[in-house]
């Protein structure tokens, strides 16, 4: 009788002598052999269970059968397990050791089937257990009859080769899938590099299906774009189809698609058979399954890849799992491609515009040097045609001319600079220069020479005919003065009179204006001199006195003593200082208060002329040195005027190189300020 101690070291050499054997066909040979050394039989028989189907196979039979006949009809066993009423075969499933002998298998020919193979009359038998599972079973033909320590022998063989068997069947599980894997991964790296070097749409979408289709072995497949804000599904690649893409698009137009399904939830599916599916389109005649996934950036849908395959249930997990990882990748490239598409699009729109523009346009780098030459630049700047000037500074191309000093004042900080520009051909340029934070200079450049011209054509115009006009105002106001002489004009005769006085004398005014305006727009001489502001603030003040005291308005003029002289047209200041009083004057009520007051900072002449009176709405501010432009409101109505002496002050005031500006609220005041330049930082200097 064999011992525990001798069937543990039986378990142990077994699995020491074959345990280190991981393929499945040499172990269960080794396997046999070794139950022959340790067990009085003559053959051994082994049969392994399918891992995928409920069958038994041939594992191995010691000794080797002599005709290869047998040996061809042993490999093509396939048993049953679950579709037998063997009683026998139940036991193998229970775990139950066995006999088989002619009797038993008499009406079970399957079985009876291995006695003849083995050619004995009888057999003893274990099926291997691993938990519970059934992993093959072992038949021995025997030379003595069985005992207790037969029993006990085998009890330990089967042990050793469900434990073996299950190992190497791990093994090679592991090995199986650590090889699916790699090739995979080798695939992905390879498609990775090949989607990385391309940027040209189409040819990431014809890969990728070329990967889907040979991945899934899939015999055909499409590519859609889809737009989410429309809801559309647009197909732009198939392969293998039998309906063209327009058919087929038009088919897809009429009715919802799987596909379309796909982009609309975001969900990949698996249809095992179309037939099934009321939204399956046949484009490809003899599809039977179809598989189709999302192609996403950031959690948008922007694609969807369908593959469809020849077979029913044509496309397992791992072919979903593997087009997903597809699409993934995909989904970057397509946005790359995309994003280069529209990258090269705008710039070539960029470069047709800027190629075709009549404006100059240049661009100059951090670095001072030029990046970008329109081709308008080159005639209008009189540059040479086949010259290079990309990388040249500013000043190396227009050296001492108006245009660099333009430029230079855009250098010293002057941002943006708005200037008009006389260039060498003596045309007129509206130059515009900013700064761009990360990019540098840009100066664009508008030809203003035509209007320039039309602008001088009406100045003359103006000037032409308001001459003209005056003359009959004149011969009228001598008539008006030769009926006052008359003396035969009762009461009402002489208010008409007086009425047709006011009107010609406001129409000269206008006239006046105009002549004026005209004057100053067409470049005036200015007759530039120091001039002490304190006493021209008086005179004006004198000037206006009726009115002042007409509105009973309080004054406050506060003009330091130490204030210097303004370098200045002294009449044409005084036309400032006058339309500005004179305005704070007329646009303030009875009892108002009127502040004129100036000081000296950073070499300027600050002066504000401010009033308590009726105030300019926010959206009059933006009109009020417009030609004619007057505010229309109620309180205004009855305020004589032109609309054009504010034009006027401020051409006046720029034609000094000075500044002005106002800050308003209706109906709580106004004050205007005005700065102009010192004639000398010492006044003292000058008055001396
Ligand atoms: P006007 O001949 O009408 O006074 P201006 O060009 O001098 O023409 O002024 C334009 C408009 O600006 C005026 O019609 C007036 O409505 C408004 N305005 C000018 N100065 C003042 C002020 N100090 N207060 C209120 N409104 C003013």
């Amino acid at each position: 009788m064999l011992n525990h101690h001798d069937q543990a070291g039986l378990f142990q050499n077994l699995v020491l002598s074959v345990g280190t054997v991981l393929d499945l066909k040499s172990l269960l040979k080794q396997l046999a052999a070794q139950v022959n050394i340790h067990l009085p039989a003559s053959q051994c028989l082994i049969l392994v269970a399918d891992e995928d189907d409920p069958v038994l196979r041939f594992g191995a039979l010691h000794p080797a059968p002599s005709d290869t006949r047998t040996q061809q009809m042993l490999e093509s066993l396939s048993l049953g397990l679950f579709n037998s009423s063997s009683p026998i075969i139940a036991d193998w499933i229970a775990g139950n050791p066995f006999t088989l002998t002619a009797e038993n298998t008499a009406d079970q020919p399957e079985l009876g089937w291995l006695l003849t193979m083995m050619a004995v009359d009888e057999v003893v038998g274990q099926p291997l257990m691993n938990r519970d599972e059934l992993v093959g079973v072992i038949l021995l033909a025997l030379n003595e009859e069985g005992g207790e320590a037969l029993e006990s022998r085998l009890a330990a063989v089967t042990a050793a080769g469900a434990l073996t068997i299950q190992n190497a069947r791990i093994y090679s599980r592991t090995v199986h899938q650590a090889e699916a894997h790699m090739r995979e991964l080798t695939i992905l790296r390879q498609i990775d590099r090949e989607l990385n070097d391309t940027i040209e749409p189409h040819h990431v979408f014809q890969m990728t299906l070329d990967w889907a289709l040979r991945f899934t072995n899939a015999q055909a497949a499409s590519i859609g774009l889809y737009d989410q804000e429309t809801d559309e599904l647009r197909i732009i690649t198939t392969y293998g189809y039998d309906t063209s893409l327009e058919e087929l698009q038009y088919l897809r137009a009429q009715s919802s698609s799987i596909a379309h399904r796909v982009a609309r939830s975001g969900r990949a599916e698996i249809i095992p058979n179309v037939a099934d599916d009321k939204d399956y389109i046949r484009g490809a005649n003899q599809t039977q399954s179809q598989l189709s996934v999302p192609i996403r950036r950031e959690d948008r849908v922007i694609s969807v890849i369908s593959v469809e395959s020849k077979k029913l249930n044509g496309f397992s997990d791992e072919h979903l799992d593997f087009v997903e990882k597809l699409a993934a990748r995909a989904g970057v490239a397509i946005d790359n491609a995309r994003l280069f598409d529209t990258t090269a699009r705008e710039r070539e729109k960029l470069s047709h515009i800027l190629n075709n523009t009549a404006d100059v346009v240049i661009v100059l780098g951090l670095d001072e040097r030029l990046i970008l030459i329109n081709p308008a630049a080159f005639s209008a700047l009189r540059l040479y045609p086949y010259e290079n000037y990309v990388g040249r500074r500013f000043e190396e191309i227009f050296p001492n001319t108006p245009l660099m000093d333009a430029y230079k004042r855009a250098q010293n900080g002057t941002d943006p600079l708005v200037e008009e520009v006389e260039v060498a051909s003596g045309r007129i340029f509206h130059m515009n220069v900013t700064t761009q934070e990360n990019v540098g200079r840009i100066i664009v450049m508008h030809d203003i020479t035509p209007f320039k011209e039309m602008d001088r054509l009406k100045s003359e115009l103006i000037a032409t005919v308001s001459h003209d006009l005056k003359q009959p105002l004149a011969v009228m106001n001598g008539y008006i003065e030769l009926l006052l002489m008359h003396r035969k004009l009762d009461e009402n005769g002489l208010g008409f009179l007086d009425m047709v006085r006011k009107s010609i004398q406001s129409m000269r005014q206008l006239i006046d204006d105009l002549l004026d305006l005209a004057k100053i727009e067409s470049g005036i001489q200015l007759n530039m001199e120091p001039v002490d502001v304190k006493s021209l603030v008086d005179d004006c003040l004198e000037s206006l006195q009726p009115n002042i005291l007409g509105k009973a308005l309080r004054v406050v003029a506060d003009i330091p003593d130490d204030l210097p002289f303004l370098l200045a047209d002294r009449a044409r200041f005084q036309q400032i200082l006058l339309n500005l009083t004179s305005n704070a004057v007329k646009y303030t009520q009875t009892d108002g208060e009127i502040q004129i007051r100036a000081e000296h900072r950073d070499k300027m002449v600050h002066i504000v002329v401010k009033d308590n009176g009726m105030g300019i709405s926010a959206e009059d501010q933006t009109h009020i040195f417009e030609r004619f432009y007057r505010v229309r409101r109620p309180e205004t109505d009855n305020i004589e005027g032109t609309g054009l002496g504010l034009a006027i002050v401020k051409s006046l005031v720029e034609a000094h190189k000075g500044q002005i500006g106002l800050e308003s609220r209706l109906g709580e005041g106004t004050q205007f300020f005005l700065k102009l330049p010192v004639a000398v930082d010492d006044p003292t200097v000058v008055s001396a």
